[in-house]
């Protein structure tokens, strides 16, 4: 191919943003030519490419969009470390992530160190891989994020980013009480939520408790309800991963 005719290609390229086809057209030609094949299976080969690595990226924003503090997976965990947890339950709903299709939320409740965030983190991230969006928050962070939000007159703004999620991850409800507005605030996201966007609960707080952090009692019990409707409770109760790892270190100095 003539130069012109190359540059305005790799213009045209750029412009219809095909950056694989851009980067293999050369390379792929030349194969495509020892192998004997025709025009279209050449063109197949470099689309097929293209729509590999498209949906390669969007995984990828979609996992940088969600703001997950660690990336952990399921590979990583170690459910003989902790037989409380329903890992037939954890494989099921991270299999093919249905439980979003469905609009339903999981709960997940037990002491700290137990791998609730981890076991949290891993079902966005196969989410994200999924398709989904996915947004990734401790629940204290999220209601400070509202507070301000409404302070600067950004709330509506905010309420519609989240509207738009399919799944929401709130870590860590129950470490610290919320104020009034707060608990408000949070109130409104999970309403809005309910049966639209997913939710993952993460919390060391048995239900009895709940009120002690929102509140008021009214509130408490309209949030459980519109919750645990449609609901995958999975109860952590051994001991502290932490505290296991860093004995383990200890006796092996
Ligand atoms: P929680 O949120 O319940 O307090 P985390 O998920 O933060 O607990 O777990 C604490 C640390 O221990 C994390 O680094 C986590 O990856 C790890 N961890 C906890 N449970 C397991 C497990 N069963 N297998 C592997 N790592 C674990
Ligand atoms: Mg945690």
């Amino acid at each position: 191919m003539s130069e012109p005719s190359t540059l305005l290609l790799e213009h045209h390229l750029k412009a219809l943003k095909l950056p694989t086809f851009l980067r293999d057209y050369k390379s792929m030609a030349a194969a495509c030519a020892q192998e004997r094949s025709d025009y279209p299976a050449y063109l197949l080969q470099l689309a097929e490419r293209e729509l590999i690595d498209r949906e390669r990226r969007a995984a990828e924003r979609r996992i940088r969009d969600a703001r997950f503090p660690v990336l952990k997976t399921l590979e990583t965990f170690d459910f003989a470390a902790q037989p409380s947890i329903n890992a037939a339950l954890v494989r099921e709903l991270i299999g093919h992530g249905e439980y979003m299709m469905k609009r339903e939320n999981v709960l997940l409740v037990g002491n700290p160190g137990t791998g609730k965030t981890h076991l949290a983190t891993a079902l966005g991230f196969a989410a994200c891989g999924q398709g989904k969006k996915v947004r990734f928050a401790t629940t204290t962070a999220l209601v400070t994020e509202l507070l301000e939000a409404r302070e600067s007159r950004s709330l509506a703004r905010l309420q519609k980013q989240l509207e738009r999620l399919d799944l929401l991850i709130l870590d860590e409800l129950g470490y610290v009480p919320f104020s009034k507005s707060g608990a408000e605030l949070l109130f409104d996201v999970i309403s809005r939520a309910y049966e639209r966007t997913s939710l993952i609960v993460t919390t060391n707080l048995p239900f009895e408790n709940w009120t002690e952090v929102l509140g008021s009692e009214r509130l408490t019990g309209a949030m459980l309800d519109r919750l645990t409707h449609r609901v995958h409770i999975l109860e952590a109760n051994g001991a502290s991963y932490r505290l296991k790892d860093a004995k383990k270190r200890i006796k092996r100095p």
